[in-house]
């Protein structure tokens, strides 16, 4: 068969270059020995999930401690997928977790010289290995359609066979020249499929940076490199871009790792080295006692919004991950507490071989402890990014008042006492938690342990003598002396010795007035509250908090 006419007639572009030539446009990268080449390569669906960001963040912490690049790339072979405005929400989306790209597509960078980093504009490239491949004898097209296949695929699955376009089943693989150019003649649409050498009896050892040394078989199968449309399938596009762009090491989910044996294949007739791959496992979480993947469906967890809406701390979503990407990070951040995440060093040798354990209890854990490592004004810029983005206009109005709010920070942050609170978990739970601040998010909850009249009574006298120039003792004395009036043992210990002689104890007391000024029954040092309150809504709070 005259396989230059063939492959002149399948593929007649005109805008190939020579093969050499992509070998000039596209040269081995300069750069120092070790520095690790990695890449994100999404489908343009905007959806990017915790899982993409997971294995984003051991691209770029590999690339970043190794002095090299991490660079995006779009796959958008499949046009069905595309969403509008996708790639510049996966930027967004990963900046917001400090994970920044150095290279690719709609990255401003003087380092974009391996692009285009679309998929679909880099058509002629992969069209012209295509061609080489049929020139060769290595690739064919082939005719068989849907209705054919599936067809082929029932045969294969009834008698329990492996499904797939090989040996026998491969129907076009040995037709004629005659029977090519009368499909061909008679408009048949056509697909571009690898002429495979391999044979499924031959096993070979991969090592995977992950999961170590893995057998796979060596692949039979003539997969379809070129779609009808003329496009690269995942396969060809992956083979050919990780070499052209100059990948060192592939980080991609363990789904592909069925797929291995395809891509040894074609980067061997190609004449492409490999680049190295870690196949990463998937986030799991324990549900109803089992463990099980994570899911879209069910679990609202996976998507990245999930935590943007809720006011998560980037660098503790960043710090949970790097928990159970490196097993070795958690001591690492003991023993050094003060140190960025970013001078941890990260291998790719100590992520974890199988399902990696997601735990929502733990992010939250180490979300409070990071937060609580914050200055007020460093939550308040936190807290209020998340407020203009996502709050209500009660909360913007609110936050128009950065003192007040940073005054309020200092205690419930419990700067200046003895050791740090702990009580801020998320933006969203945050801006909640301090609006019994404000007049009109102010929704107490009377709830008195005590008769109307007693009540009244601890209110009234209270507000008669409170001063908003008390220290907290004399603030105290106060309560003390209000208890005495009204039935209450001023002292504790007086108290508990003889508890029937009173309606309670000075503690009972600070719970009503507690109750009446932030509606609720706990809360931070109520001496502090009064005090960043003011004098003007304490007395009407107390006034208001009476039982009619
Ligand atoms: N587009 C593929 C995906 O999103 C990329 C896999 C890879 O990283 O090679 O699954």
């Amino acid at each position: 068969m005259d396989l230059v006419k063939l492959a002149n007639t399948l593929i007649p572009d005109t805008d190939l270059l020579p093969l050499e030539r992509y070998e000039e446009i596209y040269p081995p990268r300069n750069l120092p020995r070790g520095a690790e080449v990695t890449r994100l390569a999404p489908s343009p669906t905007g959806f990017i999930h915790l899982g993409n960001l997971y294995s984003a963040l051991a691209d770029e912490r590999i690339a970043h401690t190794t002095g090299g690049i991490f660079y995006l790339r779009i796959e958008d072979t499949d046009e069905k997928r595309k969403v509008e405005g996708a790639v510049e929400s996966v930027i967004r989306s990963l900046k917001y977790f400090n994970v920044n790209f150095d290279e690719g597509a709609e990255i401003d960078s003087p380092l974009n010289n391996y692009g285009p980093y679309y998929q679909r504009q880099r058509a002629s490239i992969y069209r012209a290995f295509a061609k080489s491949l049929i020139e060769r004898g290595l690739a064919y097209p082939c005719f068989c359609t849907e209705d054919e296949l599936n067809a082929v695929r029932e045969e294969q699955t009834a008698q329990k066979l492996i499904t797939g376009y090989y040996g026998k089943y491969a129907k076009c693989r040995n037709l004629t020249e005659e029977q090519i150019y009368a499909n061909l003649g008679a408009g048949k649409p056509f697909v571009i499929r690898l002429k495979s050498q391999g044979d499924t009896s031959n096993k070979l050892t991969f090592h995977d940076r992950i999961k170590g040394d893995i057998t796979v078989t060596e692949n039979d199968q003539d997969v379809v490199i070129l779609k009808s449309d003329g496009i690269p399938t995942y396969h060809f596009a992956h083979a050919i871009d990780d070499h052209f762009m100059r990948t060192t090491l592939v980080i991609r989910g363990e789904e592909w790792l069925s797929s291995l044996p395809v891509h040894i294949e074609l980067f061997k007739v190609l004449g492409f080295p490999m680049p190295a791959y870690g196949h990463t496992c998937s986030l799991m979480k324990v549900d109803g006692g089992t463990k099980r993947k994570l899911s879209k469906r069910k679990d609202p967890e996976l998507s990245l919004d999930y935590y943007r809406k809720d006011g998560y701390y980037p660098v503790a979503v960043v710090k949970y991950l790097m928990t159970i990407l490196n097993s070795n990070f958690e001591e690492w951040e003991r023993k050094n507490p003060a140190a960025d995440y970013t001078q941890f060093k990260f291998t790719i040798e100590k992520m974890g071989k199988s399902g990696a354990l997601f735990d929502l209890d733990k992010l939250n854990d180490i979300s409070k402890t990071e937060l609580s490592k914050l200055s007020p004004e460093q939550m308040y810029d936190f807290l209020n990014s998340w407020v203009q983005e996502f709050g209500t206009q009660a909360d913007k109005d609110h936050f128009a008042d950065r003192a007040y709010i940073i005054a309020i920070l200092n205690l419930v942050m419990g700067i200046g006492g003895k050791k740090r609170r702990k009580d801020i978990e998320r933006a969203s739970q945050a801006v909640r938690m301090i609006d019994y601040f404000f007049d009109d998010t102010f929704s107490p909850q009377y709830a008195y342990r005590f008769d109307g009249q007693t009540v009244n009574s601890v209110l009234s006298q209270f507000a008669a003598i409170y001063d908003p120039a008390d220290d907290n003792s004399a603030w105290f004395a106060k309560v003390k002396e209000v208890a005495a009036k009204n039935g209450f043992a001023a002292e504790m210990s007086d108290y508990k010795a003889n508890p029937q002689n009173y309606k309670g104890s000075v503690a009972d007391v600070a719970e009503i007035l507690r109750i009446a000024v932030t509606g609720m029954p706990n809360s931070p040092d109520l001496c502090t509250i009064m005090g960043i309150l003011g004098a003007d809504r304490c007395s009407k709070r107390l006034a208001a908090a009476m039982i009619k």
